[in-house]
């Protein structure tokens, strides 16, 4: 690795680089908070009872559960300015819409525009969380997972058609932690030539109020929720969803 210039040494002597999972020094992220972000998606939507409410039920693909390391590489990446982490979390979402891709594509079979791109629709940011980022990673997200998606063998372009509701109070997101909120269709969505399948994509999923209110906000429009993507799911109360291998042994469940 190069060595790091005069200007790089002296910010690390103010602001240590340090992994945001463990806090380990010296690293941007660690092999160990790594390792989750490349094992096999998760279908999550039973973890998440406000998902009920839809009809037919949205199937939901996770990267990984959402445990403390987890959470602190989203929360770095999202609000610590530590956007270098999304060269791990985008291609991370990446390869799970392709993993998810042959599923979904099998639930396409008989849904309505099933023949054309899949639209990925970002849950929006706040306004003022994308000035103050420098950078839309809803979007970011969204773009990701339909490149996934397309390399998966089921064609899909990032289409922002959520922003967020005028005037909306955003503190009440999943658990209070995740400000997204509520959404509202794009103006001018509405008249977008014929349906489309939808896959909705966001960081993370603990309720599923946010992708309730996703879907609910595309009613009217001509894209029609097939799936979701989010990058962490929280298990449900009781709940393990991955049982991680006390040993190195490398055996798959
Ligand atoms: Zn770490």
């Amino acid at each position: 690795m190069e060595a790091p210039g005069p200007v790089a040494r002296v910010a690390r002597l103010v602001v240590p680089v340090a992994c945001p999972g463990c806090g380990l020094l010296d690293v941007r992220w660690c092999e160990s908070c790594e390792a989750p972000w490349w094992e096999e998606p998760l279908r999550c939507e039973t973890g998440a009872p406000r998902l009920d409410r839809l009809d037919p039920p949205l199937p939901v693909w996770s990267v990984a559960e959402l445990d403390g390391p987890v959470h602190g590489l989203i929360a770095a990446w999202k609000d610590a300015g530590r956007r270098d982490l999304g060269a791990l979390l985008g291609p991370a979402l990446a390869r799970a819409a392709r993993a998810a891709a042959p599923a979904l594509g099998e639930a396409l079979g008989g849904a309505v525009g099933a023949s054309s791109p899949v639209a990925v629709v970002p849950c929006p940011a706040r306004a003022a969380h994308t000035r103050r980022r420098g950078a839309d990673l809803p979007l970011l997200l969204a773009r990701a997972a339909a490149a996934g998606l397309a390399a998966g063998g089921v064609p899909a372009s990032a289409v922002a058609a959520l922003v967020p509701a005028r005037g909306a109070s955003r503190g009440a997101g999943d658990r209070g932690r995740w400000r997204a909120g509520p959404a509202r269709l794009r103006p001018g969505t509405r008249s977008a030539a014929g349906p489309r399948p939808a896959v909705l994509v966001d960081d993370v999923v603990t309720t599923g109020a946010t992708l309730a209110r996703a879907a609910g906000a595309l009613e009217g429009s001509p894209m029609v929720p097939v799936g979701a993507l989010v990058l962490a799911s929280a298990p449900a109360p009781g709940e393990v969803l991955r049982v991680r291998p006390a040993s190195a042994s490398g055996a798959l469940g």
